[in-house]
C-alpha cells in the first residue's frame, strides 16, 4: 500500500542535466526569478541572457577577452547592477530568504570491514538558504567561469553539427563517450538482492554517414538494430 503522502517519481517530468555547473546556476536564478516575481520586481532573466550582459554585444560568439573576463568593457558587475533592485527590494521587505538546490561533493568517512577508516566523495543535492545579497554574490561568482564554459559547449555543438552537413561521400563522423557506474536492474528481483546492484561502464557510439542515395528532402536512415551493444 502505498501511503497518502508519497509522492511517486514522475518520470515523465525527471530532468537529467548533463553538467553540474549549468544546473547549479540555473537553480539559483531561477529561484531570484521567483523571488522577483514575488516581490513584484521586474528582474527575471534567462541564465543565457544573464551571461550576455555580463558579455560585450556580439553577433555569432563573444570575443575570448570577453569570456576569459579579461575586458575592460564588460564584466560579472553587470550581474550584480542588474540584481540591484531585487536586492533593494528585498531589504525594504524584511530580508527575503531564498530556497534552492545545489549538486555538491562532500567528503564522507566510513570505516571497512576490517575496521578501517576510509574517505570517500559523494554527490548529494542540499537545499540552501540563503540572504538575497549572498545568492547574487554566488551567481556572479559562478558567471565568472560560466561565460566560457557555455562558449565552449555551443562552439563544439556548432563545429559538429557543420562537420555532419558537410560530411563528404565516404567519410564518417564516430563520438565515443564513457558513462561510467550504471546501475542495472534486474527485471525480476529477489527482495535480498536490492542492495547488491551491479555496475557497469558502457562505452556508447555513434557514427554519422551519408548514404550515396540520401539528399536532405530525402534521407536514408540506417535501420542497424542487429548491430550488438556489448557491456563490459
Ligand atoms: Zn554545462
Ligand atoms: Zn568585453
Amino acid at each position: 500500500m502505498v501511503p497518502k503522502n508519497f509522492k511517486p517519481l514522475n518520470l515523465s517530468c525527471r530532468q537529467v542535466c548533463v553538467c553540474i555547473k549549468d544546473y547549479n546556476l540555473e537553480q539559483k536564478v531561477n529561484a531570484l526569478n521567483q523571488l522577483g516575481t514575488t516581490l513584484d520586481v521586474e528582474t527575471k532573466i534567462s541564465v543565457r541572457d544573464l551571461s550576455d550582459l555580463s558579455l560585450c554585444k556580439y553577433i555569432e560568439f563573444p570575443e575570448r577577452k570577453c569570456s576569459d573576463r579579461d575586458c575592460n568593457n564588460c564584466g560579472i558587475y553587470s550581474v550584480v547592477n542588474w540584481y540591484e533592485p531585487l536586492i533593494t527590494k528585498s531589504s525594504t521587505t524584511c530580508n527575503q530568504i531564498v530556497k534552492y538546490h545545489q549538486w555538491e561533493t562532500t567528503s564522507e568517512q566510513y570505516e571497512d570491514r576490517k575496521g578501517i577508516k576510509k574517505r570517500t566523495n559523494r554527490l548529494i543535492q542540499v537545499q540552501k538558504k540563503q540572504p538575497v545579497s549572498d545568492v547574487v554574490k554566488e551567481v556572479s561568482k559562478s558567471m565568472e567561469q560560466f561565460s566560457s564554459h557555455s562558449f565552449r559547449s555551443n562552439f563544439q555543438q556548432r563545429v559538429q553539427s557543420n562537420i555532419i552537413n558537410e560530411l563528404p561521400m565516404d567519410h564518417c563522423l564516430v563520438v565515443m563517450d564513457f558513462s561510467e557506474n550504471l546501475s542495472l536492474q534486474p527485471q525480476d528481483e529477489i527482495e535480498s538482492a536490492h542492495w547488491n546492484i551491479k555496475q557497469v561502464t558502457i562505452h556508447s557510439i555513434y557514427i554519422v554517414r551519408h548514404a550515396l542515395e540520401s539528399t536532405i528532402q530525402k534521407p536514408v536512415f540506417n535501420n542497424a538494430l542487429t548491430n550488438r551493444m556489448n557491456i563490459w
